[in-house]
């Protein structure tokens, strides 16, 4: 229910009303968050709740129960009639399922009753939820946990509850409980990092992320016309229109009243779940926008993005309009990405990716950043494994989004820093100092002034780094895991190094330029979207995938899987169950797509290219009859007939591919991305052709024109 509070201002008789939103007041207000259970449990309660969330120790089943009849009085009063654990299966999207509160009294009335063992644990049926082989149909039980370091919220008359999802034998089927596990790791080697600095405070580190989110939108009625959107997300065809993104007339441009008042409805949604969405603006291509919330720790970041994607998909339907999160809706205009913004702090707020004021700080923000810049070069596979996906394929290396390199941009302050330790030279500074990493002897590192540089995937931006690869309908958990126990395994081999040294200040300095001086390919300050780069990141012996097949063979190497299991993110058997998760995840995708060219070119296209010809042709011989002299109709008859012809023969072509698909995950990764992803585009050419040669009456669907210029 919309609780707008209605303002009035009498001006020279003009009334003026608008809908006024109090912001503070409605904030969290749907979510049972620390200050809401501070208030509403007792204090021993809530105690026992912050001292399970600090240690990771289990609750006991009384406290449990306190905290769940405390939960579900205050859903209630928020209209809650059911409460569902929520999840992130390997689907790529949330999953929940619904059971009221309801117990019966006996005497045919009701009352409504959560126990605390319904608040710790789900049982759906796992059956129907990619498991990538973990799972025999006859134990087809999983079960859900909850996260008690996530906060539950109440949407939709439903209390969610934020869980973990595992299969019968314990194995992990979900994005959340990896993630849980690295944020572990990375903590327990960040704190050995920073005892050896001589903090003695720190509990924990805290991995934080702000996820900023691109996405289009469209009118329902012209999606609701289009199979491919309907079924794929994106066009499958579609000749470009007259103007495309040449102008630069939308980035950041006035935003429109239908899209701002869906925006205005996005964001309230969001602020009453506690989501700090923050900034909204037109994005480059038209139709596209991105909205940026202020970061939070890991967990909330990756389950308030889950909730952005979908309220932003009910939203928009609420206004008539349909939100594209795929990657690529459009061909020939921008696709959406998703920037990850990534840092480490400590639990009192210490960022520990900035450059600090004393050497002391510099130096362990030296080891840090030499830990990131060590991991990112020895696991790039990994890095780019994560953001693999058949939607991400039409952007990652296409002169719009970062190459499929993995590389890292420092800009020319840091550069100059790591370029001095390396060579051992002069530092650009006033004081002619040598660079030498030790807690005495740190010149200061100044603020960053360089200009970003968009074409990098991986950008150090003064106090973090913006991984730039995802999709912008992924779940940023597995970036987040990679990113994480890729840090704490860097961390580890440091901290065993500098642990046992007898001279700190020497081992560190030894360290770090061993550090930079060995892993410096990875750096990269140019143009990322140059054909040079490509060649240069080859004489460097960087890593190059370009699509998701090539990539996901290297998924399951032997590096990849001694990291995972040493950190005990994923057991060797969950590992390999996501590799062939993604890949099953892949070669499904692109059959759709496939079939979905099939249908339409058979049931839409073909039929209105030869309703138009066959129109042509008569008015040529209409015209013969009547001795007009005019061959236009003809000559366009003609080149049409050819396009028909083409069309379905090619039509045929992928028909008969798609029935040869080899078995196994990877074989036929391989055979869609070099058959039938070529066939389609073959399809499409074809297709789009014959599109700019009939009259629009005649075309079945809603054009890029109709699309993007509504
Ligand atoms: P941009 O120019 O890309 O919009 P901003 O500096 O505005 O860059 O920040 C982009 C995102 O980075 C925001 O979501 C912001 O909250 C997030 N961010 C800022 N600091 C951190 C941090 N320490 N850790 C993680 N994310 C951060
Ligand atoms: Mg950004």
């Amino acid at each position: 229910m919309r609780q707008y509070v209605r303002r009035f201002s009498i001006l020279k008789g003009w009334v003026i009303m608008s809908n006024f939103i109090n912001v503070p007041e409605i904030f969290g207000t749907n979510v049972f968050n620390e200050a809401t259970m501070k208030q509403r449990l007792a204090p021993e309660v809530y105690s026992a709740w912050k001292q399970c969330i600090s240690t990771g120790s289990t609750l006991p089943l009384d406290v449990a129960n306190a905290i769940a009849e405390g939960m579900k009085d205050w859903a209630i009063e928020r209209g809650a009639t059911h409460y569902t654990h929520w999840f992130q299966p390997m689907t790529g999207i949330t999953a929940e399922k619904h059971d009221s509160f309801i117990t019966p009294t006996g005497d045919g009335k009701v009352i409504m009753e959560f126990s605390g063992k319904e608040l710790v644990r789900g049982e759906p049926d796992a059956s129907s939820f990619p498991n990538g082989g973990l799972r025999t149909t006859f134990e087809a039980r999983g079960y859900t946990a909850w996260d008690p370091t996530a906060f539950a919220f109440v949407r939709d008359n439903s209390l969610y509850i934020p869980t973990c999802f595992f299969s019968y034998t314990g194995d992990s089927l979900d994005q959340k409980t990896p993630l849980l596990r690295s944020l572990e790791e990375v903590s327990r080697e960040a704190v050995r990092i920073l005892r050896l600095f001589g903090d003695k405070k720190t509990q924990r580190v805290i991995s934080s992320v702000g996820a900023e989110q691109e996405y289009f939108i469209i009118p329902k009625a012209m999606y609701a016309q289009r199979e491919d959107l309907r079924l794929t997300g994106r066009t499958l065809f579609g000749a470009r229109p007259p103007k495309g993104q040449e102008m630069d007339d939308h980035y950041f441009g006035t935003i429109r009243t239908r899209i701002s008042s869906f925006m205005q409805d996005l964001d309230e949604q969001l602020w009453r779940l506690g989501i700090l969405s923050k900034t909204k603006h037109n994005e480059a291509a038209p139709c596209q926008h991105e909205m940026a919330p202020i970061y939070s720790d890991a967990t909330n970041a990756c389950d308030a993005n889950q909730l952005v994607m979908a309220i932003m998909k009910k939203c928009a339907a609420a206004h008539d309009l349909v939100c594209l999160l795929h990657e690529k809706p459009f061909e020939g205009v921008n696709g959406s990405g998703k920037h990850n913004n990534w840092s480490l702090s400590t639990d009192s707020g210490e960022n520990l990716f900035k450059p600090g004021k004393t050497p002391a700080q510099n130096a362990q923000f030296l080891v840090f950043l030499a830990a990131f810049i060590k991991g990112v070069d020895e696991y790039q596979d990994f890095l780019r494994c994560t953001v693999a996906s058949a939607g991400n394929d039409h952007r990652l290396g296409g002169h719009e989004a970062p190459p499929a390199i993995v590389s890292i941009f420092l800009g020319d302050e840091l550069n100059a820093v790591v370029r001095s330790i390396i060579d051992g030279t002069n530092y650009r500074d006033p004081e002619k100092r040598i660079m030498r990493v030790g807690v005495d002897v740190m010149p200061a590192i100044p603020k960053d002034t360089t200009d970003r540089n968009r074409t990098s995937p991986l950008a150090f931006t003064g106090n973090k780094f913006e991984f730039r690869m995802l999709g912008s309908s992924q779940s940023v958990a597995s970036p987040n895991i990679a990113l994480n126990t890729i840090m704490a395994e860097e961390l580890r081999q440091f901290a065993d190094i500098l642990e046992n040294a007898k001279d700190f200040d020497k081992a560190l300095h030894e360290l770090v330029c061993q550090v930079f001086t060995n892993h410096q390919r990875i750096i990269f300050d140019g143009n990322g979207y140059s054909e040079e780069w490509k060649q240069e990141a080859a004489r460097r012996g960087l890593s190059n995938y370009p699509s998701t097949a090539e990539c996901l063979a290297a998924y399951g190497s032997e590096k990849n899987i001694d990291l995972v299991t040493r950190h005990g993110i994923f057991t060797e058997a969950e590992f390999l169950a996501r590799q062939s998760i993604y890949l099953q995840a892949y070669n499904k995708t692109v059959n759709i797509e496939a079939r979905t060219m099939v249908d339409m070119v058979m049931h839409q296209i073909l039929p209105a290219a030869m309703r138009y010809s066959s129109e042509l042709t008569e008015s040529t011989l209409r015209k013969q009859s009547a001795g007009i002299v005019s061959n236009t109709e003809a000559v366009l008859a003609a080149r049409i007939s050819k396009l028909i012809d083409g069309l379905y023969e090619k039509c045929e072509k992928l028909r008969e591919d798609l029935q040869k698909v080899p078995a196994g995950d990877q074989v036929a990764a391989n055979y869609f991305h070099d058959v039938i992803v070529a066939d389609m585009a073959e399809l499409r050419n074809d297709a789009d052709a014959l599109e700019e040669l009939t009259d629009k009456t005649y075309w079945p669907y809603p054009t890029y024109s109709d699309l993007l210029f509504y």
